[in-house]
């Protein structure tokens, strides 16, 4: 099936079904909120007479002015539902693990395939968001489905977050066509990016000495490990403590900057991000994927953090012997 049959499938498997339930990948980002903010209130606005839900088990706090989602249903209601998963590129990143009680799944997404389910996916990995796919999907049934000025706002929150303001390399003319779209609703875009943007000063202060602690291997791999003690000495949520990722993101040579944040039961996150090379591929060697250039991983001793390193070193190393022409 091409991408415009998948999509009439998806349109299809919606109106045959009387119940609903859309969710996402846990640790949620802009885009995994938006897509399915969005998608959940196109559906609402356009088949009010069906039951639909936006149910998932954890939030992110500094995506809170979004507003929230569904409280849980009973499990037997799953069983004659569809479940509609946006944003997340196999199941064990499920953030509602009861999605898999649903009579059929759906599969929207574009993250590089590695693990994948779904009765029906439709997948664009060179989108640079899921909620690109959302606007392109009411684009093509624009006369079908309802969409609003609120639809757009979370859809765009994703589209300006993971293509890191429409700087990425997956941010082509039709990326800027379909914000474009959205903000002929009439977004508040002054209000969104404050949301999205401004800092508390103490964030600032914890900023400012945490540049200060960066590494770079001798090829240019910069790196911070945050650890649950410097988490608690800036009393930083684990969400903020990963952000310290974008504090390494224009280092002149740096071509690959990862950032270690252990979690509560011991194990460390990984964020991977590349400039001109790719990082997926390191990050699926620790237990994780993602994208190109943007990745996660889990490490779960110091050896392996180490090891990790050493290998985005060599990598980075491979490649600069090899290829000339970046900053
Ligand atoms: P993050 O650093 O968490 O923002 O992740 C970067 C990208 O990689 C996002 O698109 C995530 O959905 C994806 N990702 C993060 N961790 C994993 C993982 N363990 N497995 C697969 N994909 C991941």
């Amino acid at each position: 099936m091409n991408n415009l049959q998948v999509k009439q499938a998806i349109l299809d498997k919606i109106k045959s079904y009387d119940r609903i339930i859309v969710s996402r990948h846990f640790r949620p980002d802009g885009d995994a909120i938006g897509s399915t903010k969005g998608f959940t209130r196109m559906l609402q606005l356009t088949f009010p007479e069906k039951e639909i839900y936006l149910i998932n088990e954890d939030y992110s706090d500094y995506l809170a002015f979004l507003g929230g989602e569904d409280e849980q249903i009973a499990d037997e209601l799953y069983k004659d539902a569809l479940a509609i998963v946006l944003d997340t590129g196999s199941m064990d990143r499920f953030s509602n693990k009861k999605v898999t009680l649903a009579k059929e799944i759906i599969k929207i997404d574009h993250h590089i395939p590695i693990a994948p389910y779904g009765d029906i996916s439709w997948v664009e990995e060179l989108r640079s968001s899921t909620c690109e796919m959302v606007v392109d999907f009411y684009k093509t049934f624009k006369d079908e489905l309802k969409f609003d000025k609120l639809c757009a706002t979370y859809v765009y929150t994703g589209m300006v977050t993971d293509s890191g303001r429409f700087r990425f390399r997956d941010v082509s003319s039709e990326t800027l066509i379909n914000a474009s779209i959205m903000l002929g609703f009439g977004i508040d875009t002054e209000t969104l990016y404050a949301n999205l943007y401004l800092e508390d000063f103490e964030y600032i202060k914890f900023k400012g000495e945490i540049t200060n602690k960066i590494s770079i291997t001798e090829n240019g791999v910069a790196y911070l490990i945050i650890d649950k003690a410097t988490q608690e000495k800036f009393n930083l949520t684990s969400e903020q403590a990963s952000a310290c990722i974008s504090f390494m993101d224009s280092i002149k040579g740096s071509l690959i900057w990862l950032a270690f944040i252990e979690n509560k039961d011991g194990s460390t996150r990984v964020r991977l991000r590349s400039r001109f090379l790719a990082c997926n591929e390191l990050g699926e060697k620790y237990r994780g994927g993602g994208h190109a250039q943007a990745a996660g991983a889990t490490c779960y001793s110091d050896e392996e953090i180490q090891s990790l390193i050493n290998d985005a070193d060599k990598l980075l190393g491979e490649f600069k012997k090899n290829n000339g022409g970046w900053l």
